[in-house]
């Protein structure tokens, strides 16, 4: 088979790492990167540390309305197709390039093949919502991560052309949390110093459209900081970077510890290491029930249903007193709780994109 495989953000990376390793060994990948997400450590980084193959082609689209981005990215993602013509497109997710690749795929009848396929926030002003019901509706093959999402299938009649693949965020933390040590970690911090991860800390990102639209929010998360029992670690996403730093010069928050983003393995390995975690992130939640920390969720629509068990991962506003409280919240860990499959989802999707590429009438 020749696979597409369109990826534009850092959890698009993380996943496509392990897919990309497994559909290698016996097929031809053409990996094209849009562009969305491109500094040095929100990309380029994670290709390096992870070991992801050259992207082919380089699309360079970023930025602008969610409209502009999608746009621009469909006239060049059609342009590549129309060139490679695959069998296969491949996708992640739920970003503006998960969603252009899929348009612009089905309408030159080159099959899609979604990946994370089913999740469902049931909230239309979360914008990856949008991204997601749409992309599974053009889809000829949904690979879910999690039962939840497979059921999600159901309800809009998707069930046909779905299956339950297990999660390859679980698989590539699995294979990758554990290779760095954490005191060779050195944060990068926004004042131009660099620091060592200390003994005792709180991890915490955050950078949702829904978080960051104002100060009041962010306010209200760097104050909840100031009332933990340890500094909290905040590798800043970029776009919170200047509201970030002004807010911290302005009110004096001295807990909090502002740094650029981390690799893929630096995170992974603070997951591991840290106390409790605070996040918007989808893909940090699940990191954070993967090695079974505590985690406040700052959203108000619940992402992975699978996490919200036994006090384990907590919905919350941004309001400080609340954050410190449910962090309090105790958990239980049952370690024979494993939602997100076992760690082999990669060779399950390359299985089932081979099983359906020959239903097709394909050898
Ligand atoms: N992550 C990272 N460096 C950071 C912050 C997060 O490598 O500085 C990783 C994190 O461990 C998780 C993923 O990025 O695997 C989550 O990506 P993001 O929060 O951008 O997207 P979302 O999960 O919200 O879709």
């Amino acid at each position: 088979m020749k696979i597409a495989t369109v990826v534009g953000a850092r959890p698009q990376f993380i996943k496509a790492a392990v897919v990309s390793h497994e559909l290698r060994k016996m097929h031809t990948e053409i990996l094209i990167h849009t562009g969305q997400h491109f500094d040095y450590n929100m990309s380029e980084q994670f290709f390096k540390e992870l070991d992801i193959p050259d992207p082919d082609y380089n699309l360079g689209i970023s930025g602008g309305t969610h409209a502009q981005m999608t746009g621009k990215m469909m006239i060049a993602i059609e342009e590549v197709l129309t060139q490679e013509l695959p069998d296969w497109l491949l996708v992640y997710g739920d970003t503006n390039s998960t969603l252009a690749a899929a348009l612009s795929a089905v309408k030159l009848h080159i099959p899609v093949c979604h990946v994370e396929a089913g999740a469902r926030v049931h909230s239309m002003t979360n914008p990856e919502e949008i991204n997601r019901i749409c992309t599974d509706h053009v889809s000829t093959l949904l690979l879910a991560s999690t039962q939840s999402g497979y059921e999600e299938m159901a309800n809009e009649g998707l069930q046909s052309k779905g299956m339950l693949v297990g999660d390859p965020m679980y698989d590539a933390f699995i294979e990758y949390s554990n290779k760095l040590d954490i005191k060779a970690i050195n944060l990068q911090l926004l004042n131009g110093e660099s620091l060592q991860v200390p003994e005792q800390f709180y991890y915490l990102t955050c950078h949702r459209e829904e978080n960051t639209n104002d100060d009041k929010d962010l306010r209200e998360i760097f104050k909840a900081t100031e009332m933990l029992n340890a500094p909290t670690i905040y590798p800043v996403h970029p776009r919170n970077k200047q509201r970030a730093i002004r807010l911290q010069k302005e009110y004096k928050y001295s807990k909090i510890i502002l740094c650029e983003p981390v690799g893929y393995l630096e995170s992974a390995c603070l997951v591991r290491h840290a106390n409790k975690i605070i996040t918007d992130s989808g893909g940090l939640q699940r990191e954070a029930f993967y090695a079974g920390k505590k985690c406040v969720t700052l959203l108000n629509f619940i992402c992975w249903p699978e996490t919200m068990v036994d006090g384990r991962n907590e919905l919350c506003r941004p309001i400080a007193e609340e954050i410190v409280k449910k962090l309090e919240y105790p958990q239980i860990v049952d370690e024979q709780y494993l939602p997100f499959g076992d760690g082999h989802s990669a060779i399950k999707i390359v299985d089932a994109m081979e099983r359906n590429y020959q239903e097709r009438g394909n050898k």
